[in-house]
């Protein structure tokens, strides 16, 4: 039973800015932040993409910089999507050796040893049609193939893991990837290596952006037959529910905010230190709209982060790490 008015007056707890500190509930941290980052063969290369100012693609010398100057600030872990030279049919940039990812991973683990490194472990960017999986088109059309594609996806973890990546993220929405990267990591001497894996990831509208800088959207069709359909939280529960029995060590939904719900669900339900991907649409919007003078780009930024870590969120991958890191430290 709680108390009533008069007696219970929950004001009194917000009369100061120390009082509603004391009482604060959710606090945001540098800790928790993931920068994600875009890698593209080339120097002093710093392409701008157009929907998320401020984000660019990154020849490996300036996302030194970049990981750097973020790292400077707090941030402990960057998260590396690539952008190969050359696409095919089977993905081969993905677990290439000296695929974009897999130098500047080397580049990264050599110059800041205390940076995490976690890397993006998804084939779509590397294949010529954008799927994050084998396409096989007979009478009936072009399907996703899964088995053939998880083959591949253990791979490039495995590629990874030996460049030096500290954790690996598989974002392809397969069945049975966690299973088959984990064990290709084991096999290949990496039990220690984490997987964190986009493990309720939906078919969003949200990506947009993304897609530009990733330059992986899709050339014909759309992912709705490997991503979730936005509708569905219980088989999202499921979802996770698999990835945890398949080895996943971090489990993350994406996107975030239009997925409080299943974030809250996800934490309370198995307890396992959970991720949000506060994905591109989100960090553009709130961009647009500051940039029009329509909202507080800071505010707005700092309280949406903050829903997601009261929804349940304990990891916070966003494009405006770097930002947040600085307000944090102003506040
Ligand atoms: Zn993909």
């Amino acid at each position: 039973m709680i108390g009533q008015f008069p007696a219970c007056r929950p004001r009194r707890l917000r009369q100061s800015a120390a009082l509603r500190r004391l009482v604060s509930e959710t606090q945001l941290n540098v800790a928790q932040l993931v920068l994600p980052l875009f890698v593209r063969a080339g120097r002093k290369l710093h392409k701008p993409i157009e929907a998320m100012p401020g984000v660019f693609q990154l020849s490996p010398d300036e996302l030194l910089r970049e990981a750097a100057q973020a790292h400077s600030l707090g941030v402990p872990a960057v998260l590396l999507f690539g952008i190969p030279e050359k696409k095919d049919s089977t993905a081969t940039g993905a677990y290439a050796h000296n695929g974009i990812v897999q130098q500047a991973v080397r580049l990264l683990r050599k110059e800041l040893p205390d940076l995490l490194v976690i890397t993006d472990v998804c084939l779509c960017e590397y294949m010529s049609h954008g799927h994050c999986g084998i396409v096989h088109t007979d009478k009936r059309g072009a399907r996703i193939l899964n088995d053939p594609t998880v083959k591949l996806l253990a791979r490039a973890a495995v590629s990874h893991a030996e460049a030096g990546a500290d954790l690996v993220a598989p974002s392809d929405m397969m069945d049975g990837r966690v299973r088959a990267i984990r064990t290709a990591l084991d096999h290949a001497g990496f039990t220690d290596t984490p997987i964190m894996s986009y493990a309720a990831k939906f078919a969003s509208t949200f990506y947009g952006p993304f897609r530009e800088a990733a330059e992986s959207a899709p050339k014909f069709g759309d992912r709705r037959s490997y991503q979730m359909d936005a509708a569905n939280a219980n088989e999202a529960l499921r979802e996770v529910a698999l990835d945890i029995q398949e080895g996943a060590d971090i489990v993350m939904v994406k996107p975030a905010l239009a997925c409080l719900d299943i974030l809250h669900r996800v934490k309370t339900t198995f307890g396992y230190p959970t991720a949000a991907y506060s994905v591109s649409g989100e960090f553009s919007m709130i961009k647009a709209a500051a940039a029009k003078g329509w909202i507080d780009e800071r505010g707005v930024t700092l309280e949406s982060l903050l829903a997601m870590r009261r929804a349940g969120a304990d990891i916070l991958i966003t494009y405006a790490a770097v930002d947040v890191a600085r307000w944090i430290k102003q506040a």
